[in-house]
């Protein structure tokens, strides 16, 4: 029996790289329509952690603001695990987060407040420190954001998927497909390359 591929959003990869790597540009920022948000974002809000949402006085806007999950620095694979003794005299195991392993990147997306005639959009910037003496970049690859936290799009796959009666293993050869795009296999595209976690 031959299984139907789950549909990804088209240009998926374009969309997830931009807004991976949101950076400051010629053309000014990054603008989504209303529904570029509703289809692309869901596909990129494992990268990201809401820190604060900011609604402007003259209440045309709301700001969100994100930090790069890899911010609070990340398990590194060498990281050394040892037993620690709290008070209680029991021992934990306790892992390491190095911190020069943090990642500085911060944005903002700007939801407009739609008015009649014009149509809601959602502007995604870089926030740069006053401090910043140059812009600059996450510190590590989009599989180590993949590998962090698993998208909406992909957890909201996998539970639609399950509740129709498919196998962890169908819902994966559902997304995988044959050849590549963009440079990747489809489903690692969608950072599926680690949907046994
Ligand atoms: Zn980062």
């Amino acid at each position: 029996m031959s299984e139907k591929l789950i549909p990804l959003p088209n240009n998926h990869e374009h969309w997830i790289h931009k807004l991976f790597s949101i950076s400051p540009s010629s053309d000014g920022p990054l603008v989504l329509t209303e529904q570029q948000y509703a289809v692309y974002w869901p596909l990129v809000d494992g990268f990201w952690m809401h820190t604060n949402t900011q609604r402007h006085k003259h209440g045309k806007s709301i700001s969100h603001y994100y930090s790069c999950r890899l911010g609070k620095g990340r398990i590194s694979s060498k990281a050394e695990r040892f037993p620690a003794e709290n008070l209680s005299g029991k021992s934990r195991v306790t892992s390491f987060r190095s911190p020069v392993e943090c990642c500085k990147m911060r944005i903002k997306i700007t939801e407009s407040i739609p008015v009649p005639g014009k149509f809601k959009t959602y502007t995604v910037e870089q926030v740069i420190p006053r401090d910043a003496t140059n812009c600059f970049q996450h510190n590590h690859t989009i599989e180590e954001s993949w590998k962090r936290k698993r998208s909406s799009f992909l957890t909201n796959i996998i539970r639609d998927e399950l509740a129709k009666g498919y196998t962890p293993a169908q819902v994966k050869d559902r997304l995988k497909g044959t050849g590549r795009a963009g440079g990747y296999e489809r489903l690692e595209s969608v950072g599926g390359a680690f949907i046994d976690r």
